[in-house]
């Protein structure tokens, strides 16, 4: 997962514009915002390990007092007290919603194992796990769940992941499949899945998903993170949830990327003949970091959350930028063709057509083997 898109157009910039709109949109909720903060500050206060401070919040609420705010999500669960802290939050009901949810995070790396501890740790019943790499050295400082006698190579990473959610909790049914999105194996896997998330690095892996999902009607979250010039790092998150947004209507995707990455190599040297230097030659190595990959994959878990439990819909778009720091959001253009046309229906999105590319999957196959050959 080391290859990054420096050159590539930033994914903010359409953020920026819409932050304003949302900012104004926004300002006459944040007293009632203010309020609900108040509101369960008790319950935060709690997870002190402090002994003085055992039983009492900062505010010097007993929790027996705290307790009686979120009774009524407690109720007498037959739930495993491992969800006791997730029930206060978002219901008895929320949590079974959890446990009866099934999704795949499709690229297992630097987004996908922070997103898989997540879900685990959020008491998901069923993940299945994608990936075709294994662990390389240059991993090691941000592949959640991979520990330093881990062999390399040798390490499949949905295998290490796999580990992660077994270790956090063995109730929770997990699949790591070794494979390429551009499967059948993967398509499968998507068509009989409840959420998707996709973890990549490259527009075009994320186009096909888009489809795919928007085909099967299947609830999407992407995420990405990225550093696209010195000093400026962040990311973001789109969430494709019941027709009402994805990455083309969100403008999250860059064109001249995706066509790349479709092109068959004759035509990318064709292309590179005529306009220049292709796109992809421009890439190269950048950097990819624990801290940043820990937001956005916390921001995807938490809208997942959020729209399986109940609590509140989903942003569809919420861009991070880490340096400056702030967070915002934006909402879809309307009549995508992909939430409203094809929307549900297989037949005419045809998004099997992907697998009739074979160059897609023997590109697939030669860079797999470049990215497992040992680091110099
Ligand atoms: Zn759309």
């Amino acid at each position: 997962m080391a290859r990054r898109l420096l050159l590539r157009r930033s994914p903010w910039a359409a953020g920026d514009r819409a932050a304003h709109v949302v900012a104004a949109q926004e300002a006459p909720l944040s007293r009632h915002r203010r309020r609900e903060v108040r509101v369960r500050r008790p319950a935060l206060a709690r997870q002190s390990e402090d002994p003085a401070s055992a039983g009492r919040d900062c505010r010097g609420q007993s929790r027996a007092q705290a307790d009686q705010l979120f009774s009524g999500r407690l109720g007498m669960s037959d739930l495993p007290a491992r969800f006791d802290r997730n029930i206060r939050l978002f219901g008895e009901e929320g949590q079974r919603k959890l446990r009866a949810t099934n999704v795949a995070v499709i690229g297992v790396g630097g987004l996908g194992s922070p997103l898989v501890q997540h879900l685990a740790l959020l008491g998901v019943g069923g993940i299945t796990l994608v990936d075709d790499e294994e662990l390389d050295e240059t991993n090691r400082n941000r592949f959640v769940g991979a520990v330093n006698d881990d062999p390399v190579p040798g390490s499949p990473k949905v295998e290490l992941a796999a580990r992660l959610v077994r270790k956090i909790d063995p109730t929770i049914r997990v699949t790591p499949i070794r494979a390429s999105l551009i499967s059948e194996e993967v398509f499968a896997t998507v068509k009989q899945t409840d959420w998707i998330f996709g973890c990549f690095d490259e527009d075009g892996p994320r186009a096909i998903l888009n489809e795919l999902c928007a085909a099967y009607a299947k609830s999407y979250i992407d995420l990405a993170s990225d550093v696209p010039e010195e000093g400026v790092y962040g990311g973001r998150i789109c969430v494709a949830w019941q027709g009402g947004g994805c990455l083309h209507c969100l403008d999250a995707l860059d064109r001249r990327d995706v066509e790349a990455y479709l092109s068959t190599d004759a035509e990318k040297a064709g292309r590179a003949a005529i306009y220049g230097v292709p796109v992809e030659v421009l890439r190269e190595t950048g950097p990819s970091v624990s801290p940043i990959n820990g937001v956005v994959s916390a921001l995807a878990a938490t809208e997942f959350m959020a729209a399986v439990t109940g609590m509140r819909q989903p942003q569809r778009l919420i861009n991070y930028y880490g340096h400056v720091p702030k967070l915002t959001t934006a909402k879809p253009k309307p009549d995508c063709y992909y939430c409203k046309g094809i929307r549900g229906k297989p037949q005419d999105a045809d998004a099997e057509r992907f697998l009739r590319m074979p160059h897609l999957r023997e590109r697939r196959r030669r860079e797999t083997r470049r990215i497992s050959e040992p680091v110099e």
